[in-house]
């Protein structure tokens, strides 16, 4: 169990469900309505195991599943919830499961610090981003009109439970699309765990449990300590977005038809170069982060790119400020910065770089 002295937490690691009732006891369940809010597809999976665990241990329980799909991460499904919430008679003093990926976590997180001007919830990520990612850190909300997170606000849950066993029944590409960001947190703040990270690569792929508890719990563990020095992001946070600047421009370009982690893969290829160009990375640390995404099926080069619109689409992005680009850097492997001085010119060659012509 970490325990976090700020955004006051915990989050539990474990290879299975068992000591779930447990700690929801911590939180005095048995005098409180539960609602799990989940997807259709985790909903199948793993629906009835948590609502047998609940069975005689809280006042009443209920579950409320939308269809899956980042394009249900609206509006319109958290109106659905607070009606469904409202059906139930859930009160302030009732409390909220999210069961699943990240966008449950954001809906669910929006919908707990919203309804009734906020109730607890309780994050239970079953994707590999969102137990090495997007459950810490407290950010919640919902897409609006084509616009990615447009509507939300920061609101802590009160555990995080982690089993990575769940993460057996992801798809390939899901599991490995998460651990882009796995790899980010190493490169930016942990050396020593970009290195543990390249020893362990074939059992991670092989999702080893033990490997993949001690993979998450580390993940979690730093993007844990960059978020409690910064909870609303007006400085050190932004040293999370290594590999999204041009990634989001890539992930918009190609209409959101390569998962997120594809996306930050080939932002953090691009990142990494102009890191080498800068003279800060040796060409051999540049080559071997771009070499380590292969294995987990995560591109290093894209086909069919227009480099112009990426260039305009990374300085529409938000990490500008007063006209210069936050670009975030490597200043060594495991050390990142926030550097505007990255010119046009520097982003186009790292387009050149991951642009895969015939
Ligand atoms: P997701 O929640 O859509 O899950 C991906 C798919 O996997 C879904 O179809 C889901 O039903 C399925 N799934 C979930 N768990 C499963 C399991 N154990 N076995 C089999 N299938 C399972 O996507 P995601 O990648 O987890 O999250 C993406 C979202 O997270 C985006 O909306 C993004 O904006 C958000 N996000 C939030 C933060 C944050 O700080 N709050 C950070 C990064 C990303
Ligand atoms: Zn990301």
């Amino acid at each position: 169990i970490l325990y976090n002295k700020k955004p006051c937490y915990d989050i539990v690691f474990s290879a299975d469900f068992q000591r779930l009732i447990h700690e929801l006891k911590g939180l005095e369940i048995e005098s409180r309505r539960v609602c799990v809010v989940t997807d259709s597809h985790v909903a199948s999976l793993y629906g009835d195991q948590i609502m047998d665990l609940l069975e005689g241990e809280c006042k009443e329980k209920a579950l409320f599943s939308f269809p899956a799909g980042e394009e249900n991460k609206t509006l319109s499904t958290v109106k659905d919830i607070y009606t469904f919430l409202i059906e139930k008679k859930f009160d302030r003093k009732d409390l909220l499961l999210a069961l699943g990926g990240g966008v449950v976590g954001d809906i669910t997180g929006f919908v707990a610090a919203t309804y009734l001007r906020g109730i607890d919830f309780v994050q239970i990520p079953t994707t590999l981003l969102a137990q090495a990612d997007s459950s810490i850190g407290g950010k919640t909300g919902v897409d609006f009109d084509g616009y990615k997170n447009m509507v939300g606000a920061f609101y802590m849950p009160k555990l995080v439970y982690m089993n990575v066993s769940v993460l057996k029944t992801l798809d390939g590409r899901q599991f490995y699309s998460g651990f882009a960001e796995i790899m980010k947190h190493g490169l930016i703040k942990d050396g020593i765990f970009y290195e543990w990270l390249l020893e362990n690569m074939y059992e991670i792929c092989d999702r080893n449990v033990d490997i993949m508890q001690e993979m998450v719990e580390r993940s979690c563990k730093i993007k844990k300590l960059v978020v409690e020095k910064d909870p609303t992001e007006k400085g050190e946070r932004a040293l999370l977005n290594f590999g999204h600047t041009i990634g989001h421009a890539i992930e918009k370009s190609k209409n959101f038809t390569l998962t997120h982690g594809e996306c930050v893969a080939l932002g953090a290829v691009a990142a990494a170069f102009i890191s080498w160009k800068h003279s800060w990375l040796s060409m051999e640390e540049y080559y071997e982060i771009r070499d380590m995404f292969v294995p987990f099926n995560l591109p290093i080069s894209i086909e069919d790119i227009d480099p112009q619109e990426i260039l305009k689409l990374t300085k529409s992005d938000k990490k500008m400020e007063n006209g210069s680009i936050k670009f975030i850097l490597l200043k060594k492997v495991g050390k990142a910065v926030i550097d505007r001085n990255v010119s046009d010119e520097d982003i186009l060659n790292a387009l050149s770089e991951i642009h895969y012509v015939e």
